[in-house]
């Protein structure tokens, strides 16, 4: 039985152990919350990164228990995602808790970039890919990449998210498979504290843009609730024409399992999207 004041949506974008990043991820643990919360479903989003980050000029140490590796040209590249052992959890999770809708997905990075190798790696067929940006080009190295908070290290903090949102259009208008973008809002999370608040007037047009584009696509838009998302973006969501809308809480620990998603989950049904039929579906346009 489903817990009975199952109002919350499900959480799209939950990452555990199998994340390199992810160093307090536990995926038991995230499914028996997921159920005491009273999630519909829980959509693991294990990271698959397959662009290579040039360090910062001062050289870079992965935080303990981080899993990667860095090359002969000073690059990071998070662990590959053990795509069997994955599978295994989840099937044990799904044993586990029969109550509870376990999806099986990745959040891609930039798959627009790695045509070849996503095509193999989507022949596991998950049940949930996340796309997502996390690097821009690093303009001290032609070819290079960078991720977006060292970002901040080349470019003006406007120009971070201009180009982060180019990004997100480039991959949008392409054909990598992802069903929802990811964390539109990312450049925010490290947003310079010296630049002062976020000119939203600014950079308006940009985000509309990329939203036009995402919904042009069919893809759905995700909140993200680490922040939280500004809700205006939702409001443009709408206007752009967008059909479909996830919530995410990019958990990397059992503890953040769905943060906000009471307040946030209010704010997006105001700015007009709601549940389906299906709990445990994307909201749609209401
Ligand atoms: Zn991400
Ligand atoms: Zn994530």
């Amino acid at each position: 039985m489903r817990h009975p004041s199952a109002d919350l949506p499900s959480d799209e974008h939950v990452h555990s152990e199998f994340s390199w990043d992810a160093v307090d991820g536990d995926m038991e643990a995230t499914c028996r919350r997921a159920l005491a919360l009273g999630l519909p479903a829980v959509s693991f989003a294990e990271h698959v990164d397959l662009t290579a980050w040039a360090l910062p000029p001062g050289g870079w140490t992965p935080p303990e228990g981080v899993r990667g590796s860095i090359d002969g040209h000073g690059r990071f590249l998070g662990a590959p995602l053990d795509v069997e052992a994955y599978r295994a959890s989840v099937e044990r999770c799904r044993a586990l808790f029969p109550d509870l809708l376990v999806r099986c997905g990745i959040e891609l990075s930039e798959g627009h970039w790695h045509p070849g190798a996503v095509r193999d790696l989507l022949r596991h067929g998950f049940d949930r890919v996340v796309g997502s940006v996390h690097a821009l080009d690093d303009l001290r190295t032609p070819g290079e990449h960078v991720e977006v908070d060292v970002g901040y290290t080349q470019r003006a903090a406007l120009d971070v998210v201009a180009a982060y949102l180019a990004e997100v259009r480039a991959m949008a208008a392409g054909d990598a498979p992802f069903e929802v973008l990811g964390h539109i809002d990312y450049p925010l999370r490290s947003w310079p504290a010296d630049a002062g608040p976020l000119p939203w007037d600014r950079i308006e047009e940009q985000v509309r843009d990329t939203l036009t584009v995402l919904a042009a696509s069919g893809r759905a838009l995700e909140v993200n609730t680490s922040l939280p998302m500004d809700l205006r973006v939702v409001t443009w969501w709408r206007e752009a024409g967008g059909g479909a809308v996830s919530f995410g809480s990019d958990a990397h620990s059992p503890g953040a399992l769905a943060r906000n998603f009471r307040d946030v989950a209010a704010a997006v049904a105001a700015a007009g999207f709601g549940p389906t039929g299906d709990p445990t579906a994307f909201w749609g346009r209401s």
